[in-house]
């Protein structure tokens, strides 16, 4: 008997949503979740290892990977360069695993034209103000790194209407519950549209007047 059908599994959200502890959350409940390690041209933040967090590489070695087609997507986040090698896909495929893609939203766009089977979802923070305060709490950045991936923030946001499936991450256990049923083939998350464009506007307003009081970016 063949195994059962898997599909690759894309999270996208603003950076300090709370993406990561989610998708851990999602592996440590199923160890058939396998993290996708992406290459990247951003230098590795302190804890962080080569192989297991990223594929840290040099610019011309990236360039090289997307030259050989080596890569399913890749785009420039935040001032460094990010992409999936198909690799991935293909040994967890054969493996009969979920891929699991922690990708930006023009990452998302591109799995989207080249790997139907896919299932995309967009994690939404549940206010700007918790948005804010996750991103300083996890305290890997420099002040003006933070202004700058909280603007971006507000853009990130806006593509939400764009993904199959929306979860807000208020309560982590609640979010995990959430993304377990899509691997079931269960619950359709999408709020209807009306209701997904006020939340995106609060969120957007959240995070403006945040910025506003924030100190001047130097980023
Ligand atoms: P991302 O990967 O989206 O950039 P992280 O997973 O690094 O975000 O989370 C950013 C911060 O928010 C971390 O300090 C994390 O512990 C915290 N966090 C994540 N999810 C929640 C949640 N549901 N409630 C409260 N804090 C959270
Ligand atoms: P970080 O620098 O915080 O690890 O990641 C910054 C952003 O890059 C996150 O939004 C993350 O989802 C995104 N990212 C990480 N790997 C990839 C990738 O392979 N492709 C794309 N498009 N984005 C990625």
């Amino acid at each position: 008997m063949s195994a059962p059908a898997t599909f690759p599994l894309v999270l996208s959200a603003a950076s300090g949503t709370g993406k990561t502890t989610l998708a851990r959350e999602l592996r440590r409940r199923r160890p058939d979740v396998v993290f996708s390690v992406s290459a990247t041209t951003r230098p590795p933040r302190a804890g962080e290892v080569d192989g297991r967090d990223y594929h840290f590489v040099s610019i011309d070695e990236f360039g090289r990977m997307i030259e050989a087609g080596e890569m399913i997507e890749w785009a420039e986040v935040h001032g460094n360069f990010y992409g999936t090698p198909w690799k991935n896909v293909r040994e967890t495929r054969a493996r009969g695993e979920y891929l699991l893609l922690d990708i930006d939203v023009q990452g998302a766009r591109q799995v989207r034209g080249k790997v139907p089977e896919a299932v995309d979802v967009f994690i939404l923070p549940p206010s700007g103000h918790d948005l804010a305060r996750r991103l300083e709490a996890r305290g890997t950045e420099a002040p003006e790194v933070l202004a700058r991936r909280l603007r971006n923030a507000r853009d990130e946001i806006r593509a939400a209407g764009e993904f199959r499936h929306v979860i807000v991450n208020d309560v982590l256990a609640r979010a995990a519950d959430e993304l377990e049923k899509l691997l079931r083939g269960e619950g359709a998350s999408v709020a209807p549209v009306p209701a997904l464009e006020a939340e995106i506007d609060r969120l957007c307003t959240e995070i403006e007047a945040h910025l506003g009081t924030a100190a001047p970016d130097r980023g």
